[in-house]
């Protein structure tokens, strides 16, 4: 399998003002073409630099990929650094400045001079077309090696990727299947216990990422045919769903929200929230089960809602005791079928401590979450919380399954 490289160019992205997300798309496109990627780099406009970075890439490296630098202006210096790491010597291309004059004709303009160079091209470069932009791609093959310049703005570099470079590179089509299972309720490490053996393979792989709603599981797959690439992933995935079946909610595209409102299964659901400052509503915001929700911190208010005075005296607002009463206070005060409630300590000694509570009727639930952290953090993880609490308890086969 060819090693590759890739070296994204520009300042701005050295200084970190504009993120990288070019360097992502390429190296998502080798890998699941089974290419072996060693390398990242990202240079500033500097043309020595630059081409120190594509002499030593192109030594250690069989596929070399630039994005960015081909622009006209001065600081644009990618082709200049490619031709002197080579040791080429770059010239006009009657074709390409025909091309680009015709571009700007079009248009009822005349080309300007600091254009030419992208007109550029060295002797063992054929050039990319462009067709959404004024800078032609190179594809450089040298003593078995293969070096790809890409303009940098993003919407091209996809573009001609695709139409342009993956056609001409020798890396076999593979297919690269892959699943994300979510969960919650339990932390990474335990979750790789639980998992054992199974992440340790690289074809599936499995990988294990916190994310805001729990950890996901990413089950992945190469192979030449889809349907290798099935056989190989599906049973690595049923493996991971059974394994975590109590605290998966969801894969790949599904929403903890949604997840809830399945589970649901039509009926209404009222929220109470004290000290989330609406959180679970946002979450919920948009679901079509969500029926009624009331965001209050006042105490006399939530008594009115169910919270009784002798919890408030004896166990405070922020207790288990407190949100069991106002999810039952939900069903009856808000007119709904299930009851959410989610009280919150932001600030203070007790920062960071959370509960939640479901009522259905027929399943009453509590968790409590306690983690240190800024008031947005805190206020989501406990939204997160009773929306996982939620689906736990209501979908069908119930808590344990
Ligand atoms: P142009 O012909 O537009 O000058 P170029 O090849 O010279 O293209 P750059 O000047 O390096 O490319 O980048 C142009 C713009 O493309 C940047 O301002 C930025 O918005 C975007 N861009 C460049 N590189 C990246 C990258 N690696 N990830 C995401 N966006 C990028
Ligand atoms: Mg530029």
């Amino acid at each position: 399998m060819p090693i590759a490289e890739i070296i994204s160019v520009g300042t701005e992205l050295l200084f970190g003002e504009i993120v990288d997300t070019n360097a992502s798309f390429i190296a998502q496109e080798l890998v699941a073409r089974g290419v072996t990627l060693h390398r990242k780099t990202v240079v500033g406009d500097n043309l020595e630099r630059l081409q120190g970075a594509i002499q030593t890439a192109v030594d250690r490296a069989d596929l070399v990929i630039l994005g960015g630098g081909l622009g006209p202006t001065d600081d644009d210096q990618t082709r200049e650094a490619i031709a002197a790491a080579l040791g080429e010597t770059p010239a006009e291309d009657p074709e390409l400045l025909a091309w680009l004059r015709g571009l700007y004709s079009q248009r009822g303009r005349e080309m300007p001079e600091i254009n030419r160079k992208q007109t550029w091209l060295i002797p063992s470069a054929q050039p990319l077309a462009n067709p959404v932009g004024t800078a032609p791609g190179w594809f450089v093959q040298k003593g078995g090696k293969i070096l790809v310049a890409l303009p940098g703005p993003p919407r091209e570099l996809k573009k001609m990727w695709r139409e342009q470079v993956l056609p001409r590179l020798p890396v076999p089509t593979r297919t690269l299947l892959h699943t994300t299972v979510h969960t919650q309720g339990i932390g990474e490490s335990n979750l790789a216990e639980v998992l054992g053996d199974l992440t340790k393979g690289s074809n599936p792989s499995l990988g294990t990422y916190a994310r805001k709603t729990g950890v996901d599981v990413r089950v992945a797959a190469s192979a030449a045919t889809e349907a290798e690439a099935r056989s190989l992933l599906e049973p690595a995935l049923q493996q991971v769903r059974d394994l975590l079946q109590k605290w998966i909610w969801g894969e790949d595209d599904q929403t903890l929200a949604g997840a809830v409102q399945a589970a649901l299964g039509g009926r209404t659901l009222g929220i109470i929230e004290a000290g989330s400052a609406g959180q679970l509503c946002t979450l919920l915001a948009g679901q079509p089960g969500f029926h009624d929700a009331a965001v209050t911190e006042n105490h006399a208010r939530l008594i009115t809602l169910g919270l009784t005075p002798v919890t408030l005296r004896d166990q405070g607002l922020v207790s288990e005791a407190a949100a069991q009463e106002l999810a039952s206070g939900a069903r009856e005060h808000l007119d709904s079928a299930v009851g959410l409630a989610v009280v919150v300590s932001v600030a203070g000694q007790n920062a960071g401590q959370a509960y939640a509570a479901v009522d259905s009727g027929e399943v009453q639930r509590a968790v409590a979450v306690n983690w240190p952290g800024d008031p947005e953090q805190v206020r989501e993880r406990a939204a997160v919380a009773a929306l996982a609490l939620a689906y736990r308890s209501l979908r069908p086969g119930g808590w344990e399954r």
